[in-house]
């Protein structure tokens, strides 16, 4: 499996301000913020693209969801923020390690994600 940036970034071989690790996942801000809070979630595990996920991966996504909820909390965008997985590059995946956009304070638009 090709490795990613955020491969690199789990495995602590690229420095980054991680603001959450625990066994499953970290998270970090996004380097070209497209909303005024944008964080990504990254699972550990080198999953590239949702449709990747398997059977054995369900509580692990759960998780993502339940870390993301309480980063949006813990960054004062609790009650309005959006979850967004980029999945493939015809939906504008740039980095092919499963990760969650969190959203916050931003309007929503059709296009905001699209590249
Ligand atoms: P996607 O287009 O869904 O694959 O999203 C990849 C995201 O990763 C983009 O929003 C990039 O700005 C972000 N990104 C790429 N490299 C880094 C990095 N080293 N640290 C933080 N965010 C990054």
């Amino acid at each position: 499996m090709a490795d990613t940036i955020f491969g690199k970034i789990v495995r602590g071989e690229i420095p980054a301000d991680k603001l959450h690790e625990d066994e499953h996942c970290i998270a970090i801000r996004d380097i070209h913020p497209r909303a005024p809070v944008h964080l990504l979630v990254i699972p550990k595990k080198p999953i590239p693209r949702l449709v990747d996920a398997q059977p054995e991966d369900q509580a692990l996504l759960g998780h993502l969801m339940l870390v993301a909820r309480q980063l949006a909390e813990d960054h004062g965008v609790g009650n309005s923020f959006r979850l967004l997985v980029n999945n493939g590059e015809g939906a504008g995946q740039t980095v092919f390690h499963l990760h969650l956009h969190i959203l916050g304070n931003d309007k929503y638009s059709e296009a905001d994600m699209a590249g």
